[in-house]
């Protein structure tokens, strides 16, 4: 059964994110031969809707709005609820960002449907669209279908493939105008916290460390391995409670769950709480004193040492092989 699938597409400093085309690529396993719509809400988004469709939007609806410049939870849904309305889409998928947390449950709300939140995977099986989402802190999946009316999913970061970027798709863009009004909330300075260069929520690599690191300081040589490898930093709880580091890059239950190719983690003992923030990672290496640490029971290769030795070494390893790449 074809449907039609509306798409949030999610900027981040005047550029798409990843995200956006992940959630592209799940609408179209659940439009199932059906339209996949992207929506684009912004102060100025129209010059980025072409590459949504690069990307396998079939149209595109844009929603321009000076007062939509940063993410406001009143702002944001009223834009989408009114493309909602315009286009009555069967299906509506949204990345499961910090956006996409806060604005789903709102829509949903609004439009008395059902939410599948955190979704990994997607597959059409039985005739149902299958929605795969990880329970009790990843150490469970379980399995959803919606029975009747919108079906409406968030889907996690890095775990739904693309699908292959081509510029000679074309699509319609059309603009939608929305009054926004009665905002709640005024977003009057964004400070990011968090360091400049890789999206910790859509690496691809993941050097963390934890309270192992011992200073601020010892996160110099995480850093440098980071830049070899293109990756971002992440954070135990712990090495944030130690003031270490800020606690936007903490990983974990209480703070982002990261799904990179590659995770090396550093001095970290493996708690619960942690586990569940990145034991979906698709390779997982820890390096830590102890061997008897909980990190190696998820770990696909341990390294028992310590970090300040082999993180360095990693570094230069890895400098060489790239030079001879
Ligand atoms: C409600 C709740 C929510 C929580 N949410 C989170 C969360 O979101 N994220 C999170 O991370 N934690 C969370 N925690 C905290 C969690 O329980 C742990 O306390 C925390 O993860 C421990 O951090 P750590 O592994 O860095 O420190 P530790 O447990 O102290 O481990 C440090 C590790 O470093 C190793 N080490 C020390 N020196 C070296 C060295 N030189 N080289 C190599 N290894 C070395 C040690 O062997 C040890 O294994 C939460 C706790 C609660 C109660």
């Amino acid at each position: 059964m074809s449907r039609k699938v509306l798409v949030l597409g999610e900027t981040r400093d005047g550029a798409l994110r990843n995200v956006s085309y992940e959630a592209i690529a799940a609408g179209k396993t659940v439009a199932e031969g059906g339209e996949v719509v992207a929506v684009l809400v912004g102060e100025s988004v129209n010059s980025l809707a072409n590459e949504l469709i690069y990307y396998g939007a079939d149209r595109v609806v844009t929603v321009e709005d000076v007062k939509l410049g940063s993410y406001t939870p009143d702002g944001f849904s009223q834009a989408l609820l009114a493309v909602i309305e315009a286009e009555s889409p069967e299906a509506l998928i949204i990345g499961h960002t910090a956006l996409g947390k806060d604005l789903s449950p709102k829509i949903a709300g609004k439009l008395n449907s059902g939410l599948i939140s955190d979704v990994t995977a997607i597959e059409v099986a039985g005739g149902n669209i299958v929605f795969t989402r990880p329970i009790y802190s990843g150490k469970a999946f379980e399995k959803k279908i919606v029975t009747d009316g919108l079906i409406f999913a968030t889907v996690r970061p890095n775990n739904i493939a693309t699908l292959e970027k081509d510029e000679s798709r074309s699509g319609e863009v059309t603009s939608q105008t929305v009054e926004i009004k009665d905002l709640r909330t005024i977003v009057k300075e964004v400070v990011r916290k968090a360091s400049e260069g890789v999206d910790l929520s859509e690496a691809k690599v993941v050097i963390a460390g934890g309270r192992g690191v011992k200073s601020a300081d010892g996160f110099e040589p995480l850093k440098e391995l980071a830049d070899v490898l293109g990756g971002a930093i992440g954070a135990s709880r712990g090495a944030c409670d130690a003031d270490y580091c800020d606690y936007s890059l903490q990983i974990g239950q209480t703070g982002k769950v990261v799904t990179p190719d590659l995770y090396i983690a550093c001095g970290i003992s493996g708690a619960i709480q942690h586990l569940a923030g990145m034991s979906n990672s698709k390779v997982i290496v820890a390096i830590n004193k102890d061997p008897e640490a909980n990190i190696f029971k998820v770990a696909d290769y341990g390294i028992v040492g310590d970090l300040f030795e082999v993180v360095p070494m990693l570094t230069e390893e890895f400098k060489k092989l790239k030079v001879n790449a």
